[in-house]
């Protein structure tokens, strides 16, 4: 080959290779190119993906706030506030309407703090916790609302236009260079008649897509039912605490208030009274004009009672036309003055349809001047209204502190007699502690009330011989006992007994061999006959040596007999029975019927009722089984 051939083919050679090589570049290249192009893609994509599940997190947070109750305001600015930590937005806040003298108007509902915020308060000259604004009428914020559609401003000087048009034009011009807003959504939130409102997203882009759009919708949703759910929680405490007819505290509020109050009056060493009112004559009410009129009467002093009553001031609906207000900071002569004014207040008020006045009878007593321990303060103020009423009602009673040995303390005398004279077979180690609350108790009147000790010990006591006896059900049971008392009127002495009977009736069971009490079977004859003897056991051979006690004895020995005369131990029938023996044995069955036994499964609470009422005039007197049925459904509400 020659020299030219050989530069040839090698030319040719070289072209080959430039040609490869050129080829090869526009591969690479497209292979570069392809992959800006995929790189930018999974970019994209997970910066979608880290928006999704930012707001995954951001919802779970949210619902896990909502479910543990927090209060709505805390809930609001997470939202508010993962907006513009998480999400990239300038700023964003929810507003709700108000009414100002007779102008539209929002204020702020959530408070984030950032430059946004500062730079707000600046324009406005305002504090950012009493942000208020009234839009433009018709303008885009009260239009989104009305129309319940999103809105847009796409500038922020529209938006201070519209909203802060009294803004400090230097301000504006400032606020609007700080800070590069260029798209403002309002998202409408309405939530029935209990909110309305917008929450305002600030965007540093003008553009907004349509997953960004429906991502922020979901927040928006979200803050609605976070609205929604607060307003439940709120209504079911609500409820939880008042009473239904009357909008009143209900019993167990006040329960808990007295002693909160006692707690703080010894602390503070200021007094409080208590105001118990009962209004007059409401059966006759209810038997002539009707049920429903009588409801309107309860209705018409629970009007009076909130209408004169101070933001501080306690006023409950302790049972069915009972009431007890606590006054703190009042004094006896205060309250008597208290007392006086609903009186005549309640005097003059009218009923509709009623063709006769109201009345009610009212009795007063003073923490700290009269006594420092709230069972008695209780038990004075229901004895002063006890009093008004036999004076011939419609009239204020303050409580006299005279004898006032109370039920409680003869009962604590005769538990303490008890145990440390070891009448009944009892764990000494348990006994001694026992016989030191109620020591402790007789000194001071802090801490749990005398009533809650005892009814303490008669669980201990009758758990340690009946290891199925339910906590709580001594308590319970005097409840439902008082209640019957009281509807069937006996007299506040006898209800005194009934309530150390109560605690009292079944010691003697103490004696018992304790095979007998958990026999898994029903009992034979001759056990019976053993368990029979508990009523005349603990009265004679625990109580009779206590001298305090001896009128509450025949009570005890007689709360097997029947008003048929088919019960023990001794026959009785009729009137023959004390009523508060009867009462003893009609709330003894209830509980015993309700309670699991070894033998048989426990009632059903309807069945034990209807059980009580095939008992009518047989076990119970027809008068007896009537007051039950109307004391039980009060008792269920307490
Ligand atoms: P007193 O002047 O001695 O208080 O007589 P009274 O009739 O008001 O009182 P009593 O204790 O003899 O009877 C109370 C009555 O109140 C019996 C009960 O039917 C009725 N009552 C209790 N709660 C309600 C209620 O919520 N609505 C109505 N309408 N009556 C009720
Ligand atoms: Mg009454």
């Amino acid at each position: 080959m020659g020299i030219f051939d050989w530069i040839t083919q090698s030319a040719k050679k070289l072209k080959d290779i430039e040609t490869k090589i050129g080829e090869e570049t526009k591969d690479v290249y497209e292979v570069y190119q392809r992959n800006v192009v995929l790189e930018r893609e999974i970019a994209q994509r997970t910066e979608e993906l880290r928006l999704a599940n930012q707001t995954l997190l951001t919802l779970e947070q949210v619902w896990d706030m909502m479910n543990s109750s927090r209060p709505l305001s805390s809930v609001l600015e997470t939202i508010a506030s993962s907006l513009y930590g998480e999400f990239g937005y300038l700023y964003s806040f929810i507003a709700q309407k108000e009414y100002d003298e007779g102008k539209n108007c929002f204020a702020l509902k959530t408070y984030l703090e950032n430059d946004f915020s500062t730079d707000l308060i600046k324009l406005t000259q305002n504090n950012i916790y009493n942000f208020k604004f009234h839009p433009k009428t018709q303008g885009i914020i009260e239009n989104a609302i009305a129309r319940k559609e999103i809105s847009y401003y796409i500038s922020l000087k529209d938006f201070i236009e519209d909203n802060i048009p009294d803004a400090d034009p230097e301000h504006v011009k400032e606020f609007i260079e700080n800070h590069n807003v260029k798209t403002i959504i309002i998202f409408p939130i309405t939530v029935q008649d209990q909110f309305s409102g917008f929450l305002a997203v600030f965007s540093p882009r003008k553009e907004l897509k349509d997953d960004e759009l429906s991502f922020l919708n979901l927040f928006a949703r979200q803050i609605e039912l976070a609205i929604t759910i607060a307003n439940l929680f709120e209504t079911v405490k609500k409820q939880a605490v008042t009473d239904h007819l009357t909008n009143l505290f209900n019993r167990r509020f006040f329960e808990d208030a007295l002693h909160r109050e006692a707690t703080r009056s010894l602390r503070t060493k200021q007094p409080f009274c208590l105001i118990g009112l009962d209004l007059d004559h409401l059966k006759r009410i209810n038997d002539t004009y009707g049920h429903s009129m009588g409801d309107k009467a309860i209705a018409a002093i629970a009007n009076v009672i909130t209408s004169s009553s101070r933001s501080v001031d306690i006023p409950s609906r302790y049972g069915g036309e009972e009431f007890f207000i606590i006054l703190p900071g009042i004094d006896a002569k205060g309250g008597v003055i208290a007392a006086e004014r609903l009186r005549t207040t309640i005097e003059k008020t009218h009923v509709e349809g009623l063709n006769e006045g109201i009345t009610a009878s009212l009795g007063v007593s003073s923490f700290i001047e009269q006594t420092t321990n709230i069972d008695e303060l209780f038990e004075m103020c229901d004895k002063a209204m006890y009093s008004s009423k036999q004076k011939g009602r419609n009239q204020v009673t303050l409580a006299d502190t005279d004898n006032m040995t109370s039920w409680q303390d003869i009962a604590i005398d005769a538990f303490v007699d008890i145990l440390t004279q070891h009448r009944i077979p009892f764990n000494k180690n348990l006994a001694a502690e026992l016989i030191e609350k109620l020591h402790l108790k007789q000194q001071d009147s802090t801490g749990s009330s005398t009533q809650e000790i005892l009814f303490g010990i008669v669980d201990a006591i009758s758990k340690s011989y009946f290891p199925l006896y339910q906590e709580g059900s001594t308590k319970n049971k005097v409840a439902l006992a008082v209640l019957i008392a009281k509807r069937m009127n006996l007299p506040k002495s006898e209800v005194d007994k009934l309530k150390i009977a109560m605690l009292l009736y079944d010691i003697g069971n103490t004696m018992m061999p304790k095979d007998l009490l958990k026999k898994p079977a029903p009992l034979s004859k001759h056990e019976k006959t053993q368990i029979q003897k508990h009523p005349i056991l603990g009265a004679q051979e625990i109580l009779k040596p206590i001298g305090s006690v001896s009128n509450i004895i025949p009570i005890i020995e007689q709360h097997h007999e029947n008003w048929d005369g088919s019960g023990y131990p001794n026959n009785k029938k009729g009137n023959e029975i004390p009523i508060t023996s009867q009462i003893i044995l009609i709330v003894d069955s209830y509980f015993a019927m309700t309670s699991y036994r070894p033998y048989r499964k426990a009632y059903s609470d309807e069945d034990a009722i209807k059980e009580i009422k095939l008992n009518a005039n047989k076990k119970y007197s027809p008068e007896l089984t009537e007051a039950f049925s109307y004391a039980i459904e009060e008792f269920k509400k307490l």
